[in-house]
């Protein structure tokens, strides 16, 4: 199936679409049906059936349809945010006594979400690699959680192997593949268990969205879908789903965009002296850009730089001056975005987890390439002679 039909026109000639270009958006709490027998038979099968919106949505439903088609998955199930998927995803896979893994470094609120589940008695343990795994893995582990390019330090991983590695060892492996989207990278293909994304980042691209979503074979989607969906009631509006539907109309022309402007800005950084180093899988100079050719189709845009530089200060005076670049959390939508860990992490969270005070996280936008790469000169210009 090529991923530009399943953006666009799949699922939409049906009957039920009446020739719309776009779905209508059901916003319907619930269903009624003819008898009461037909109703317990939907009930009963809740995840296939529209009963209550909390469960299921017609439109909501496209949009999954889509989202599974483009990771080659058989069923996606969509989420009011993607710590919506990531919690309702681990917590359906592990019980009380069940261990994790966790290789590289990954989204912190999913590190937070692992903590969580101390309280009911499932651990977890951080390895940097297959080596660490092998080490860590304990009689009760059952699954395997990662991302690649990693978290904010853009590491790539061998997904193949990985996965490999955790089907040998009788584990579930989960990936969260929001950096990539499925334009770029389809982690399911090589051999992953599960997919997760924020879909407020690329996938929605418009920064007017906040979902999730989870992806993979029925067997897996289908008592998550039951369960957790239902109960956590983390659930995607009928509206969010067809906003997710207009994001993925220009999915890959969005994408192709980013990635030229990224890679522009990225290479340009990477040449200026006051800047220590530049993580962007897409560079020629990055340690994981052979293996990421190998798994990749191309590169998103959001990256990270260290400046040269020890001072706080100078790194908030680089963030005022920039023009463009607006400052903010999130990434992947229209408009560039800046954000330093050394100003929104505490101090010693941030020693603690090794991040360098110099560090900035880019999300390149979609404005000329040439506009952002002159606010960074002048940026990175202003705040050397300031300091
Ligand atoms: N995964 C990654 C890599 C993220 O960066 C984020 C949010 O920033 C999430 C998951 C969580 O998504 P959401 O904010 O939609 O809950």
């Amino acid at each position: 199936m090529d991923d530009d039909w399943i953006c666009g026109r799949m699922g939409e000639d049906e009957p039920w679409m009446l020739g719309a270009v776009n779905p209508p958006v059901f916003e319907n709490s619930l269903f009624t049906f003819a008898t009461a027998g037909e109703l317990g038979e939907a009930v009963r099968n809740e995840d296939e059936r529209y009963v209550y919106w909390r469960g299921t949505n017609p439109t909501v439903d496209l949009a999954q349809r889509k989202l599974a088609a483009l990771e080659r998955g058989q069923r996606a199930k969509c989420f009011g945010s993607g710590m919506g998927a990531i919690a309702a995803t681990i917590s359906s896979l592990v019980k009380a006594g069940d261990h994790v893994l966790v290789l590289g470094a990954v989204y912190g609120p999913t590190t937070q979400f692992l903590r969580y589940l101390e309280k009911y008695g499932v651990t977890h343990t951080h390895v940097d690699d297959l080596q660490g795994c092998d080490s860590a893995i304990t009689a009760s582990t059952r699954l395997l959680y990662f991302e690649s390019p990693s978290y904010m330090a853009y590491a790539v991983v061998d997904i193949a192997r990985v996965a490999g590695w955790a089907r040998e060892h009788g584990l579930v492996s989960v990936m969260d593949n929001t950096w990539s989207t499925p334009i770029f990278q389809k982690p399911l293909t090589l051999g992953v268990d599960l997919v997760v994304h924020s879909l407020s980042k690329y996938i929605g691209g418009h920064s007017d969205l906040v979902g999730g979503v989870v992806v993979g074979s029925t067997e897996l989607i289908r008592p998550l879908a039951l369960t957790e969906y239902q109960l956590y009631g983390a659930a995607m509006s009928p509206h969010d789903g067809a906003k997710v539907i207009k994001g993925l109309r220009t999915l890959p022309v969005r994408m192709a965009a980013h990635q030229e402007r990224g890679t522009a800005v990225a290479a340009f950084l990477a040449d200026h002296p006051a800047v220590r180093a530049v993580n962007y899988p897409g560079l020629p100079s990055h340690p994981g850009h052979a293996q990421a050719l190998r798994q990749m189709s191309g590169f998103s845009s959001l990256f990270s730089l260290e400046l040269d530089t020890e001072s706080r200060d100078q790194v908030a005076t680089f963030l005022d001056l920039l023009r463009h670049f607006r400052i903010g959390v999130s990434w992947g939508g229209f408009e560039s975005l800046v954000n330093a860990p050394a100003l929104s992490t505490e101090e010693s969270v941030r020693a603690t987890m090794g991040i360098p005070v110099g560090l900035v996280r880019l999300s390149v936008g979609l404005e000329p390439a040439d506009t952002l790469i002159k606010d960074l000169g002048l940026a990175l210009e202003g705040a050397g002679r300031l300091a």
